[in-house]
């Protein structure tokens, strides 16, 4: 018979067993309570989209020429022969629901936030899946670079909540249209001479997209680039204004950042301020999460034409560089009380107790399989419980349990009256 296998490039969440600590979902969540705490309290709300959309969707949203669509989507034919794609990333989605719903007739501004799966068919490798998580919020309406500030701090804030250390905010602008004008002509002027030595994707961006061969990871590429024209040099009056008082409040409060003019994120829709964050791991610098202003995007998708700004962070990378840096991760839930029925006619008790102590929000725990004390007694330890209730048939007798508190080994009897009330104080 066949054994399946999990999908390449994808991997379970589990509750124990895991190959790597990152995969336990007991941090999963964790991580989720925090992300989404830190998001509400910012004033963001939470957004689900389905799985999947119609392709068109995010050739138009992220961009024909980006890696996601023209390498990366997973897409299937639905059986009335309509094209849809698996979601690879998550702004697309969001302005898709945000127009389709009308959301701007409710309220001027919009700050949305999601915990969702993304798909994209890359080579599996550390760090990289083709089912990845990403955390990411969309703040719809204003134009301030007020908005892109409060985003940038949203995302610094969730990372210094979860315990991160050692982070590093790249920022850059990649201006507006009057700006990318300008500087596709001068990139274009400065790569021309070495257009024979650029890798063939940069040789097909370079008429049509040549900012993103800024993106390129081929070293010939990074080579001949080092002296390209910085983007800064050629941003109009109103990029620079907005992006030096983002500048100039992201130092008000004390957010550090690093300028790095190569940044020009690999969708399509970007303008203005653009941002990566990394966090060094053992010397080397980790992608966790990047993001910038996308106005235009929502009248590209015949919405109303207003700005928006957001970020998108994985949460693989997060939990990855949780356990990378030590951080302390959060302890399994483990039953408070565990139940050892001693012969067949304590079961009903024992099981009646178990169901009072749940009811009464005591995590209890009875073990329904074994014959013996001893193998109760090891599936307790296994379970870290705190106590052991064994109750036999001289315990009915008599009116009592035994427990046993599995740290100390001390045991004592405590009437049957009394249990819930006892057990409650040692929570
Ligand atoms: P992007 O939209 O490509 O900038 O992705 C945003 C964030 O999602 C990245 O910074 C990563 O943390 C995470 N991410 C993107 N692609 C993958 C992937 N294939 N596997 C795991 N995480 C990913």
């Amino acid at each position: 018979m066949t054994k399946f296998q999990i999908p390449k490039g994808t991997f379970d969440i589990l509750p124990y067993g895991a190959e790597e600590p990152w995969q336990l979902s007991s941090l999963w969540s964790y991580a989720e309570d925090v992300i989404r705490c830190t998001a509400l309290e910012y004033g963001y709300r939470e957004i689900r989209t389905p799985i999947y959309e119609q392709t068109e969707l995010f050739n138009r949203g992220a961009g024909e020429s980006s890696d996601i669509v023209m390498k990366e989507m997973f897409t299937f034919e639905d059986k009335g022969g309509r094209s849809m794609s698996l979601r690879p990333e998550g702004t697309s989605a969001v302005m898709r629901a945000f127009v389709e719903n009308n959301l701007s007739q409710l309220r001027p501004v919009h700050k949305l936030f999601y915990i969702a799966p993304m798909f994209r068919y890359d080579r599996p490798q550390a760090g990289r899946y083709r089912q990845h998580h990403q955390f990411g919020v969309e703040a719809i309406g204003v134009s301030n670079p007020a908005q892109d500030a409060e985003v940038i701090d949203l995302l610094c804030e969730t990372y210094r909540r979860l315990g991160l250390k050692d982070l590093t905010v790249e920022l850059n602008s990649v201006g507006d249209v009057p700006s990318r004008i300008a500087f596709k002509e001068a990139l274009q002027n400065y790569l021309r001479p070495h257009f024979q030595e650029l890798s063939p994707d940069s040789q097909t961006r370079f008429e049509k997209n040549p900012l993103r061969i800024l993106d390129s990871k081929d070293p010939k590429d990074r080579e001949i680039l080092k002296n390209a024209p910085s983007i800064l040099e050629s941003l109009s009056e109103s990029a620079k204004a907005h992006f030096d008082e983002l500048r100039l409040l992201l130092d008000e409060c004390s957010i550090a950042y690093h300028i790095n003019d190569r940044i020009v994120r690999g969708l399509d829709y970007y303008n203005k301020t653009v941002f990566e964050v990394t966090a060094k791991i053992a010397g080397a610098q980790n992608a966790l999460g990047g993001g910038g202003r996308y106005d235009g995007l929502i009248g590209s998708f015949d919405g109303p034409d207003l700005p928006g700004v957001g970020f998108g962070t994985g949460i693989e990378r997060i939990l990855q560089t949780m356990v990378s840096q030590n951080i302390p991760l959060p302890q399994e839930m483990r039953p408070l009380a565990y139940i050892i029925p001693f012969g067949d006619e304590a079961k009903a008790p024992c099981f009646k107790l178990a169901t009072a102590c749940r009811h009464q929000k005591i995590p209890a725990e009875i073990d329904l399989q074994s014959k013996k004390i001893q193998n109760g007694l090891q599936n307790a330890i296994k379970l870290s419980a705190k106590i052991c209730v064994i109750i036999g048939s001289e315990e009915l007798k008599k009116g009592v349990a035994q427990i046993k508190y599995l740290e100390s080994r001390h045991q004592e009897e405590i009437p049957l009256d009394g249990l819930i009330s006892f057990l409650k104080e040692q929570l």
